[in-house]
């Protein structure tokens, strides 16, 4: 006979696998649907957000509007109905999925000119340099 776990405990150990799974830091917050959020890495890499039924992976995106007002718009990649699959393949779907999130992420990445840091899309500016070298080299690049 398979021994099946209660959904309550294969929360538990989903919170428990994404914790030590993900890119560290990660983050933790609550979503508005009894669900928790995980942001992972720094600069964030991979978003995912772990529901009562679902887990859904996204990589990590984002927009300024204008120069001060930044906002997080994850590119979803994968949504699992958690309940429906047994341990093992829903660990291994899981994990494939983070690792091609991380992957789409890590490759949007551009190395800084001045201080070769990969820096995020979001953090370089229209000329490829990171914003730290931007501001320290304003005036000096133009
Ligand atoms: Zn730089």
């Amino acid at each position: 006979m398979i021994r099946t776990m209660d959904p309550p405990e294969r929360f538990e150990q989903l919170i428990a696998f994404l914790d030590s799974n993900l890119p560290p830091p990660v983050q933790q917050e609550e979503g508005d649907d009894g669900g928790i959020v995980f942001t992972a890495g720094d600069p964030a890499e991979v978003v995912v957000h772990l529901t009562p039924s679902s887990v859904v992976v996204s990589e990590y995106a984002g927009t300024w509007d204008g120069r001060h007002s930044f906002t997080a718009r994850p590119r979803r990649v994968g949504i699992v109905k958690w309940k429906r699959l047994p341990e093992t393949p829903l660990f291994n779907v899981v994990t494939q999925l983070i690792k091609g999130a991380r992957e789409m992420r890590l490759g949007r990445y551009r190395t800084c000119p001045y201080c070769e840091t990969p820096t995020p899309p979001e953090s370089l500016n229209a000329d490829g340099l990171c914003l730290s070298c931007a501001e320290r080299y304003r005036g000096v690049v133009h």
